[in-house]
């Protein structure tokens, strides 16, 4: 039970209403519901919003000769105290590699830790005939999405055109959502090369090896394939303002083309990269932090809706010793960051509290859109009877300082060493996180140690992927 709380859904902005929970569901939602002997949080008129969900996280991923930092515990316990109830990871097989057999590698690793529900994107790698009849299997198990890698072709996982069609294909014929990183990895090499053979091995080149219109030109060919099959596509990490061109070009031409962006590339800009030193390296994501007119656009296409979600494309490196690997070669300095944690108090604060976006929209771009399109929803992204009981309670006038000096006080924990953010402070935080029934987190802690592997594997239906109308 959570009493005396302002409940936004897409239906409602904070109407005053009391949650009923019994066996991990919501039974109730009504103006004043009798405590009885059920042990009630009380939300003292704080938000209470659905779990937020988080559909794009690597959780101990293995990149280039190392492993992301997070692993499925101490990631999905970070994520609990930001209020993310629910992730979707990315397992992924590299080329000749059964995606099955990925996909239960995946799951051994996630269910000894997970603190919350969880479920699987496959990356599919250059696709060959076995692993092109293994998809449909993959929709069986509740895997009911999958992606393919416009970028990193000299890498295990990178794919062409004709095994992103031949992707896209198979995900048509059995109810699949294609999803894609968007970069032209042949020209991303090239310039790789060039800079590199020029000197340029600085971190503060990696944005200028992969600039925006490879972003919006690869955005436009996933969107002609797709198109030429007539099935939707996502686009994964949308970070520019000509990659949201050409997604706004292909839906004028009546193409089903979905995207996400990040924090990231809603909060930060490529001034990062001209940091001293290799400070720089701590900004390495792929696609790279972008400039400010890119940033205003992505925060536009969160106002109207032209952009669907945010994810966090969680992939935390340690500065020390991970991203050093890149000293000699920014090519080589594994390509994340940690941003899984404040994601969403980011969004809040920078949306909700500075008068861009209505808490009903914040509702939807943190929970409701992820859980629709990926096939949870209604079990996750609600607040309504029948639905999960995952809630959060939410302060929106905390002010948090997020930082991972030494010697600080600071809420976050996610595992590894900084937070891109330093220093910056949001206003809004998690207070109590629910996940089916069970408090997690109280005042942005965990309330004791919260079991690993108490979260659940949540097999996927086939997703809504309408787009907004107009
Ligand atoms: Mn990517
Ligand atoms: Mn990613």
């Amino acid at each position: 039970m959570v009493k005396n709380g302002l409940v936004t859904t897409t239906a409602m902005e904070r109407e005053r209403l009391d949650i009923g929970i019994a066996g991990g569901q919501i039974v109730r939602l009504e103006p004043d519901i009798e405590a009885g002997g059920a042990p009630a949080v009380d939300a003292g008129g704080k938000d209470v919003f659905p779990g937020f969900v988080d559909p794009h996280t690597h959780m101990e991923l293995p990149v280039s000769g190392t492993v992301s930092s997070d692993d499925f515990y101490t990631g999905t316990l970070a994520a609990a105290c930001g209020g993310i109830t629910t992730i979707v990871d990315f397992a992924g097989a590299v080329r000749g590699q059964s995606l099955l057999e990925a996909l239960s590698i995946w799951k051994e690793r996630a269910a000894p830790k997970a603190v919350i529900d969880y479920g699987f994107h496959m990356i599919v790698p250059e696709l060959d005939e076995a692993q092109i009849a293994e998809i449909p299997g993959l929709v069986q198990q509740g895997v009911t999405s999958v992606k393919s890698m416009m970028a990193y072709k000299r890498g295990p996982q990178g794919s062409g055109d004709g095994s992103l069609l031949r992707m896209i294909m198979a995900a048509s014929e059995c109810g699949a959502l294609a999803m894609v990183h968007a970069e032209n990895g042949d020209a991303i090499d090239v310039t790789v090369d060039r800079l590199l053979a020029e000197g340029k091995t600085e971190p503060r080149w990696h944005p200028r090896s992969r600039p925006a219109i490879l972003e919006a030109e690869a955005v436009n060919r996933a969107a002609t394939l797709a198109a030429m099959v007539d099935w939707p596509l996502y686009i994964v990490h949308l970070s520019s303002a000509a990659a949201l061109e050409a997604v706004m070009t292909a839906r004028d031409r009546g193409w089903t083309v979905l995207a996400e962006t990040c924090p990231q590339y809603l909060t930060l800009t490529e001034q990062e990269y001209e940091r001293d030193g290799f400070e720089a390296a701590k900004f390495v994501c792929s696609p790279p932090l972008r400039n400010e007119e890119d940033r205003r656009a992505l925060w536009s296409g969160i106002e109207s809706g032209r952009l669907q979600l945010v994810a966090s494309d969680h992939c935390p490196f340690f500065y020390e010793p991970q991203k050093q690997a890149g000293r000699e070669n920014f090519s080589r300095i594994p390509n994340g960051i940690p941003t899984i944690q404040a994601m969403f108090s980011l969004l809040f604060s920078q949306g909700v509290r500075s008068g861009r976006i209505s808490c009903r929209r914040f509702v939807e771009l943190s929970s409701t859109n992820a859980a629709r399109i990926f096939g949870m929803y209604p079990g996750k992204g609600e607040i309504a009877v029948g639905s999960d009981a995952d809630v959060v309670v939410y302060d929106p006038e905390r002010e948090v300082r997020l930082t991972r000096r030494p010697a600080e006080p600071t809420l976050l924990r996610e595992h590894v060493d900084y937070t891109p953010y330093e220093g910056m402070t949001v206003t809004g935080w998690p207070d109590t996180v629910i996940s089916r029934g069970e408090v997690l987190v109280q005042e942005g802690e965990p309330v004791e140690t919260p079991p690993a592997g108490r979260g659940r594997f949540v097999p996927r239906r086939s997703g809504t992927w309408e787009l907004p109308a107009g």
